[in-house]
């Protein structure tokens, strides 16, 4: 396999080097009771997958959760353990036998922050969120990012997450857009009784169809508090609105989105626009072109996750994969590796 040489050398290396100072330091910790935590909080990053040296890592209770997570994609990188429960059986320092490449797939992301976000950081690159979906303009709207090269963040009220959309929230996964809660019926939050209802229910349905847990929320009419902001927070959604609006909702017109967006966008813009709520053939038509425009700009398009840095995160799979399964080699780089539940 071509993706078995070069890149896996200098992270063997730097994982054999960490796993010995880290034993070493554990080591002389343990006669001082002290936390291995400090010495096991170096750069996630810093631990590449590699198979060298998987045995001998082990997890600590005291490890903070990227490091815990690192830890086990260092051993997850091992094969494909489930197949066989034999995780290594062969010793740290056996051979590899020729099992099939490991899988991963998305099964979520992880968010931080307690503000409601409007923008981005000050850099080219603006995120695109599709609200009101899943809906019956949904998968075209899918095509047109597949064939524009360019990802999207679909905010999905809960209550239209059904059976007939779990292949096209599948494809919008396995093409890297992200899927976001915008609750369970689309209420003005400020003024419903069950704010925690219907940001869980909407959670619920989509990784019930998909495996897949948000941690994006847009509020319906952009109507929170820090109360929702709070609530989302303790369900691991960061709050996210928007500072670019083209107001496709009212159907203004195809030239007109596009002028809008295009008259609003700055660095670090997040844009809001609707697959759902009614008939988006002007949206689908303005956003080929709105796509071309900002890249000739120098814009990035990237997700929502993508620009406020929340990383998304990646399970091993085997039978569980979804059709969405990917080798290590296509996991992003910034993905938080978790063993599957
Ligand atoms: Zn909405």
């Amino acid at each position: 396999m071509a993706r078995a040489a070069g890149p896996r050398g200098p992270k063997r290396a730097r994982l054999a080097v960490l796993a010995a100072i880290a034993l070493a330091a554990a080591a002389a910790l343990s006669q001082s009771a002290g936390s291995t935590a400090a010495i096991l909080s170096g750069s996630p990053r810093a631990v590449g997958p590699s198979r060298a040296g998987a045995g001998s890592i082990r997890i600590s209770s005291t490890m903070e959760p990227a490091d815990h997570a690192t830890a086990l994609a260092a051993s997850d990188a091992s094969g494909p353990s489930g197949a066989t429960g034999q995780t290594g059986a062969s010793g740290p320092t056996g051979p590899t036998s020729p099992t099939p490449p490991a899988r991963y797939r998305v099964v979520g992301c992880r968010s931080h922050g307690d503000v409601a976000y409007l923008h981005g950081p000050d850099r080219r690159e603006v995120a695109i969120g599709f609200d009101d979906g899943p809906a019956p303009d949904t998968p075209a709207f899918v095509g047109m990012l597949e064939r524009s090269r360019a990802h999207a963040t679909f905010f999905m009220i809960g209550d239209q997450v059904t059976r007939a959309y779990r292949a096209t929230m599948l494809r919008e996964l396995r093409d890297g857009d992200v899927l976001g809660d915008h609750t369970f019926t689309h209420p003005y939050l400020t003024s419903s009784p069950d704010v925690r209802g219907q940001l869980e229910d909407t959670i619920r349905a989509i990784h019930g169809l998909t495996g897949y847990t948000p941690c994006v929320f847009r509020p319906p009419y952009g109507a929170y508090d820090s109360s929702i902001i709070a609530t989302a927070r303790s369900l691991g959604l960061a709050t996210v609105l928007w500072n670019v609006d083209p107001s496709d909702y009212t159907q203004p017109g195809t030239a007109t989105i596009e002028q809008r967006v295009l008259e609003q966008v700055q660095a670090g813009s997040i844009v809001i626009s609707h697959d759902g709520g009614g008939p988006r053939g002007q949206t689908l038509a303005a956003y080929p072109k709105i796509i071309a425009a900002l890249r000739a700009r120098g814009y990035r398009i990237v997700t929502i996750p993508e620009l406020l840095g929340f990383r998304p995160v990646y399970n091993p799979c085997i039978r569980l994969c979804d059709g969405i399964g990917v080798p290590r080699s296509a996991v992003p780089r910034d993905a938080i590796i978790e063993r599957a539940p």
